[in-house]
């Protein structure tokens, strides 16, 4: 099995498997891009941590490495467009694994999918009322698989080409590894980091990696 390559943070200067941080880049018209699968021009790693995004940004740190000129900009700036990065690659895997069947959507499907052992993951949309998502928590707890929450109701329904759905299951182990992957780019607090991360560490398990790096 392929080692993943090492890289470091650009702001704190820890040495991670490269998918655990995330890629800035900077296109060739000079404006920064969030890179979700490696490959896209010149990059920067940096942890998916509040704190380090303020450190990649101070001082324009982030531009000096990449060697580029870039407009001074702020750390939430940086955040929303991992954000936004973060939520079209959720999109994509979405459809794809429609595609290929590998998702049940909608309560009773997702209900289904969790009984005949096929789910993988959960995710709960992010507008779905409390009481459902804690329902969705629950009987992911009690299967012993991921529950996330991430896009709302509208978006997680667009992504399968379908109506707007509360939740949905993928019942594929590569889809339910790559989406988790995805996810953990999505900057956390420093001072939950070391808990967050080990947990998701967990989570993301090393059978999704070996396909989708
Ligand atoms: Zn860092």
């Amino acid at each position: 099995m392929a080692v993943e390559p090492i890289r470091s943070c650009i702001a704190c200067r820890t040495s991670r498997p490269k998918g655990m941080l995330v890629r800035v880049y900077a296109g060739p018209d000079g404006r920064l891009g969030i890179d979700l699968s490696g490959r896209v021009g010149r990059g920067v790693y940096v942890c998916p941590r509040r704190a380090c995004l303020e450190q990649a940004v101070k001082r324009n740190e982030l531009a000096r490495c990449l060697k580029v000129a870039l407009a001074p900009m702020t750390a939430e700036a940086l955040e929303t467009l991992i954000l936004e990065a973060v939520s079209r690659k959720i999109a994509a895997l979405l459809g794809l694994a429609r595609r290929a069947r590998k998702v049940a959507s909608g309560a009773e499907a997702v209900d289904s999918a969790v009984k005949r052992h096929a789910a993988r993951l959960i995710l709960s949309a992010t507008d779905a009322s409390a009481g459902t998502a804690e329902k969705l928590r629950i009987i992911a707890v009690q299967a012993g698989i991921p529950w996330l929450q991430h896009m709302g109701k509208e978006e997680l329904g667009a992504a399968l080409g379908t109506t707007p759905r509360a939740c949905i299951a993928v019942t594929d182990p590569s889809f339910a590894g790559a989406v988790i992957s995805t996810l953990n780019k999505i900057p956390v607090e420093r001072d939950a980091r070391e808990t967050a991360w080990s947990d998701r560490r967990v989570k993301s398990g090393a059978e999704s990696r070996k396909v989708w790096g």
